[in-house]
């Protein structure tokens, strides 16, 4: 059998495949998602939250493109959070603890209105190439799906062990099979791969918990969303509790040390440093006699708790034992148990910055099968990757997204520069232009860009150039409007005796008066709706800095504008050492930007890089 040709197969219904299918969709391509079952869109293997930092602002700038994660966590979310709501915006990150199946319904929903996209059950075996470029996959049952360009993104479950204990078998998540004849299938070609390794803690019956005695930790009351288009929760909120861990509960692991898959020798993967499982905490943290852990529901109608914060691959009766020496849960039933997983992933220095196989055209990949771990960096690779092999299919340049204008940029530039040593995870401090990349003004780097690409429809478009022109407005009532010392004084503002007369802009980027302030100083500014006045004093907090790093970045983007030619070889190159050479041949940077940034490249190596690129120019 052979299904109906399409231009762009997606391969994998999670995070990073949905958001491919359904913004190469958008592009106008005609998508078949394949994915092991129909039931996967939406479908959150670990912990039922969506954002926080650097994740948030990755799903703003989804949104900004008009991709599906922030209004589907939205339409999802039961708590809502702006995490470090006390430092500057730059650093807030929203989050969103999400009912589960809403979740899941939501995605589902956002799939089934593209007319385009066609979601096909099936396990995909192989991929099929001819004349050298990739052309369409292979079913288990030997049925063909053909297109012009294919996105893999099998996520965990890429030659997928499932570890509890001295356990393991394959698997891509629990009670789902792993992707292994595909698997094999990449192993014989051509390609960089290595492990990785992830795990995820046991879920609890809330009915079992004693919630009295602990701290209830609620959501925001003026909750922040996920997506630029929203406006308020639409499900009932929720609190979580906080307890801990404490001396039994160390004790019963560490005596359980040698049992557990991570550290009884079982699994070769390298695990995120930043998301340490129980046994890890316990261990490198070793002074510490105590762990937060969040007891986060997952969902309105279940009896499911998450424990942020004890993943663990240990035997069950070992879980059991430490998750009762903790206050609250004495008397928990687990429902599920913890467990590690460890997968496959491929050396993201393979791909260039569209996703792309330079080696395998018509392959891209994205998501968990890059080394990177979570959702977000999954959902925000799978939109890279559809809006370029939609563009491919209309033989379209590729897109590229700067590492100066946003986080996915950063991300994209970091992978396929760097690679990964550990799963990767987005953080702010990666980005160097992070005062300008905010999650606030994400539609304002982003959407109108997006509408020149084509994956913003009209609507998203023309309600954000709305927001723009009420920005602009705002911004240049408040200019026009001047403050003398002695208003400041009677708003309660300290004022030196040599304070001069300044725009109201000037003194809300001092940092001196709050929004309120500034209406209350003015009429005019009153005037607009409280959300732009907001916007705007974030704007005027950041517009000093702004102006000081766009000098920055136009020279940074000097060097990024300096193609490297692709036959340009440097192996003969005396004056670059054996090591970078070697780095040279295996990332293939395609600007003198990237070279930059190059793990291990010296400014001596880089001028001798620049002067081979201009002599072969
Ligand atoms: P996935 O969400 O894994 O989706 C892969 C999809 O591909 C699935 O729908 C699957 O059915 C489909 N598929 C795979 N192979 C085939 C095939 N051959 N044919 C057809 N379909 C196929 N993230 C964090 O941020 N923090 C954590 O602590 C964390 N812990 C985790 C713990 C566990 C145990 C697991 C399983 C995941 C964890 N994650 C964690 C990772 C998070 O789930 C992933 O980062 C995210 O889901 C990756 O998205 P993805 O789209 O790349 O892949």
């Amino acid at each position: 059998m052979k299904h109906p040709d399409f231009d762009v197969v997606v391969v994998g219904g999670g995070h990073a495949g949905c958001e491919a299918a359904h913004a190469a969709a958008r592009m106008g391509a005609k998508v078949a998602l394949v994915t092991l079952r129909k039931s996967d869109p939406g479908v959150m293997s670990c912990n039922p939250a969506i954002g926080g930092l650097g994740k948030g602002h990755l799903v703003r700038e989804i949104d900004a493109l008009d991709g599906i994660m922030g209004r589907c966590g939205d339409a999802a979310g039961i708590q809502f959070r702006l995490l470090n709501r006390r430092k500057g915006p730059a650093v807030q990150g929203p989050r969103v603890q999400a009912d589960r199946a809403a979740y899941r319904s939501a995605v589902s929903a956002e799939m089934a209105k593209m007319s385009a996209l066609t979601i096909i059950e099936g396990h995909v075996t192989d991929l099929l190439v001819s004349h050298g470029s990739v052309s369409g996959i292979i079913l288990e049952d030997g049925a063909a799906v053909a297109g012009t360009s294919v996105i893999l993104t099998t996520g965990t479950f890429l030659g997928g062990t499932i570890h509890i204990g001295d356990q393991s078998y394959p698997g891509g998540r629990l009670g789902s099979d792993g992707s292994i004849a595909l698997a094999e299938r990449l192993r014989g070609m051509d390609l960089r791969i290595g492990r990785l390794k992830t795990g995820t803690p046991p879920r609890l019956s809330a009915k079992s918990i004693d919630w009295a005695g602990l701290d209830a930790q609620p959501g925001d009351t003026d909750p922040v969303m996920l997506s630029f288009a929203s406006k308020s929760p639409v499900l009932r909120q929720v609190d979580c509790a906080i307890t801990h861990t404490n001396s039994e509960t160390h004790d019963v692991i560490r005596a359980n040390l040698d049992r557990s898959a991570m550290y009884g020798g079982h699994i070769d993967g390298v695990g995120p440093r930043y998301c340490p499982s129980i046994e890890d905490k316990v261990t490198r943290f070793a002074e510490k006699d105590s762990h937060q852990i969040f007891l986060e529901p997952e969902g309105l109608n279940t009896d499911w708790i998450y424990p942020n914060g004890i993943s663990t691959s240990l035997p069950e009766d070992v879980q059991l034992r430490y998750v009762r020496s903790i206050r609250g849960l004495e008397a928990a039933e687990i429902l599920q148990p913890g467990y590690a997983i460890e997968y496959d992933f491929i050396d993201p220095r393979c791909l260039s910055a569209d996703l792309s196989l330079p080696d395998l055209p018509g392959l891209f990949l994205a998501g968990q099968i890059n080394g990177t771990t979570g959702y977000e960096e999954a959902a925000a690779q799978g939109l890279v990757a559809g809006l370029n092999a939609a563009r491919r299919c209309v033989d379209g340049d590729p897109v590229h997204f700067s590492r100066m204008t946003s986080y996915i940029g950063v991300m994209i530039d970091d992978l396929t520069t760097r690679g990964v040593t550990e799963p990767y995870r987005m953080f702010t401090s990666r980005a160097e232009y992070r005062l300008s990349l905010r999650a606030d003004n994400a539609d304002a780097r982003l959407t109108s860009w997006g509408y020149e690409v084509g994956c913003v429809g009209e609507e998203r478009a023309e309600q954000y150039q709305r927001k723009a022109e009420a920005v602009e407005g705002c911004t240049s009532a408040m200019k026009t409007v001047d403050v003398l010392p002695s208003d400041l004084a009677m708003h309660g503002v300290k004022v030196s005796e040599t304070a001069k007369r300044r725009s109201l802009f000037d003194v809300l980027s001092s940092g001196q008066v709050d929004v309120d302030t500034a209406a209350a100083l003015s009429p005019q500014v009153a005037e607009w709706p409280e959300e732009i006045q907001r916007q705007v004093h974030r704007n005027a907090l950041y517009h000093t800095y702004e102006e000081r790093q766009a000098r920055d970045a136009m020279a940074l983007e000097r060097d990024e504008k300096v193609a490297i030619p692709s036959d340009l070889s440097f192996d003969g190159v005396s004056g670059l050492s054996t090591e970078v050479k070697d780095k040279l041949r295996l990332v293939k940077p395609q600007s003198v930007g990237q070279a930059r940034r190059m793990e291990g490249m010296t400014p001596a190596a880089l001028l001798t890089v620049l002067s081979e690129v201009r002599r072969h120019g």
